[in-house]
């Protein structure tokens, strides 16, 4: 899968001093001043003048910074039709036409959209500067760079022409559009599951999660400068059940590019499979979905490592990753270096507002996600087969803040060690060194998911026998390093189980499910007798 020239794009630092902290910080000045009418976007149409949703900054939930136009039936039926009027043109174009696009896209974002999309980002997202910068920069190139790559190397895939013949694979788009549903917490994934498709040759409905819908509309401005046709993808924000009753109803709906929660994308296939005689094809489904992703140590951990990752993993972005360490299994003689560093960290860890370069942490992204993680922490307090370690405050006076927190577990299926919380909220079991064996199969059976995972060891063997006892519990896993993090091109992004399709985010074989190749053979002579020559008497 990996290519000699595509390069992913570097990490700026917005060290003090620096010149993209000082760009950054006037476009944050000057985002912050304004409210943006985010609207419906048909066929290069803006429609606005219908029902609208506030949206404000999770650290600050007074600051209004957008109010976003609500998709009514009406318009995402017209986005439908405008698919069918413009796919055929879209999809007849040659893929480097295509291609072009999206590479253009990319050195814009590289340049001088890169602080647009990271201050909106922050703003509306409540990232801080890294983190912005590797989701709405970095991994956002990356995405529309490498996927031109794996395009190109989809069409290199071609069969063999013997004697006096030639055979073709034509990667056509599906016939029909496709639905993108993204999630509030990667600006990046927004962007990748309109464009993957879309580079593929087919038209995308896209409807963002509300509580991205700025930086998501900053990323459809940018498609639009960088030349994308007009009703390529159409954007309907609006009610998830309104906007996906249409499109799920629509027979030319060809394919669902969904990430988000388990229980949302069993909905969205139940409802698909219910209509499934109505479809002009088989739709493909798509989704990655939740995870409760586990930290498994050995004895020969090396406890500054660990514990980094362990803070790192599951108090980035508030713990809002899919990937995010929320399950951690400690050997019981490394425990109690791993818990006073870990707990000496946190106490200088600074949370606050993302304008504040210096705060490591921003606030959880909205009410409904402050309460749910509120009502775990409880849970814990409340129970006696846990202590709360760290943490566990939760203030939502100006902003959802939830403070970093540490759950010790004494019963290792408690409940904060099998739901997914999307918090930051860690839950540690500490184990008897001499439990290895069974550990592993503990990691093993005690979540529904199966997304990331990683393993803490020096000891080779202990290596070795976590890899092989936790094959099918993560999709992507660590040796010695936190289980967030993974990079396009490097690291193919998805997990099985109840984690989703497992189609890997950034890889080739996420490119193949947009694709129904159509195979051609030409003969040059074609035969003129029908007998065989076994017929001759
Ligand atoms: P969510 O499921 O609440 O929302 C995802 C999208 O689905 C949004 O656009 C939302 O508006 C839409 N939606 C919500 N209800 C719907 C309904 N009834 N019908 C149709 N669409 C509906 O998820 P979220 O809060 O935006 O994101 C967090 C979830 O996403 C977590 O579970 C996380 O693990 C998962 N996630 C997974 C990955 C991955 O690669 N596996 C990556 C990021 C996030």
């Amino acid at each position: 899968m990996a290519s000699a020239h595509v390069q992913n794009e570097p990490i700026l630092t917005y060290a003090p001093g620096s010149p993209e902290r000082a760009a950054l910080e006037s476009e944050l000045v000057r985002q912050a001043a304004e409210v943006v009418n985010i609207p419906v976007i048909v066929n290069g149409e803006r429609i606005g003048g219908g029902e609208r949703l506030p949206v404000t900054c999770p650290h600050d939930h007074h600051h209004l910074i957008a109010n976003v136009q609500q998709a009514s039936t009406e318009n995402v039926q017209a986005a439908i039709q405008s698919h069918r009027e413009n796919q055929l043109e879209w999809s007849n174009w040659p893929l480097e036409e295509r291609a072009a696009v999206f590479l253009r896209a990319a050195d814009l974002l590289s340049g001088p959209w890169r602080h647009k999309l990271n201050a909106a980002t922050m703003l509306g997202q409540s990232k801080t500067v890294y983190q912005a910068e590797i989701d709405s920069a970095c991994e956002l190139i990356d995405f529309l760079r490498w996927n031109v790559q794996f395009a190109r190397e989809l069409q290199e895939l071609q069969p063999i022409s013997a004697a006096g013949a030639r055979n073709a694979l034509e990667y056509r788009p599906l016939e029909g559009f496709v639905y993108a549903v993204t999630p509030f917490n990667f600006t990046a994934i927004g962007g990748n599951l309109a464009c993957a498709p879309a580079l593929m040759g087919n038209s995308v409905l896209w409807k963002p999660a509300a509580t991205a819908a700025l930086s998501n509309y900053y990323v459809l401005q940018l498609l639009e400068a960088a030349g994308l046709p007009p009703g390529v993808i159409n954007f309907v924000p609006g009610d998830a059940k309104t906007v996906s009753s249409v499109a799920l109803g629509s027979t030319s709906f060809a394919g669902l590019h969904f990430t988000g929660s388990t229980a949302v994308f069993d909905n969205l296939w139940r409802s698909v499979s219910e209509q499934l005689p109505n479809y002009r094809s088989y739709p493909r489904l798509v989704g990655e979905t939740g995870g409760k992703d586990f930290v498994l140590a050995h004895a020969s951990a090396d406890a500054d490592a660990l514990s980094t990752a362990l803070l790192r993993g599951a108090c980035e972005y508030q713990g809002q990753k899919c990937s995010a360490a929320s399950r951690a299994y400690v050997p019981a003689s490394l425990w109690p270096r791993v818990k006073a560093r870990l707990l000496d960290d946190l106490s200088t860890l600074k949370m606050g507002d993302v304008r504040d370069l210096s705060n490591f942490m921003g606030a959880v992204i909205d009410q409904r996600a402050y309460e749910r993680i509120n009502g775990y922490i409880d849970t814990a307090r409340r129970s006696g087969e846990a202590s709360i370690l760290a943490g566990g405050q939760c203030d939502a006076r100006k902003g959802y803040f939830v403070s970093p927190t540490v759950i010790e577990v004494r019963d290792p299926r408690f409940v904060t060690m099998q739901e997914e919380i999307f918090g930051p909220v860690l839950s540690v079991y500490v184990y008897r060194d001499e439990e290895w064996p069974e550990i592993l199969k503990l990691v093993d059976e005690t979540s529904p998911y199966g997304l990331t995972g990683a393993v803490f060891a020096t000891d080779r063997a202990a290596i070795n026998e976590a890899s092989a006892g936790l094959r099918f519990a993560a999709g992507n896993f660590y040796v010695n390093d936190k289980p967030t993090g993974a990079v396009v091109g490097q690291q193919p992004f998805g997990g099985g189980r109840r984690s989703g399709t497992n189609d890997k985010a950034g890889s080739i074989l996420n490119l193949l499910r947009w694709v129904s190749p159509r195979t051609v053979k030409e003969t040059y002579v074609p035969a003129t007798d029908y007998r065989y020559p076994h017929m001759k008497g």
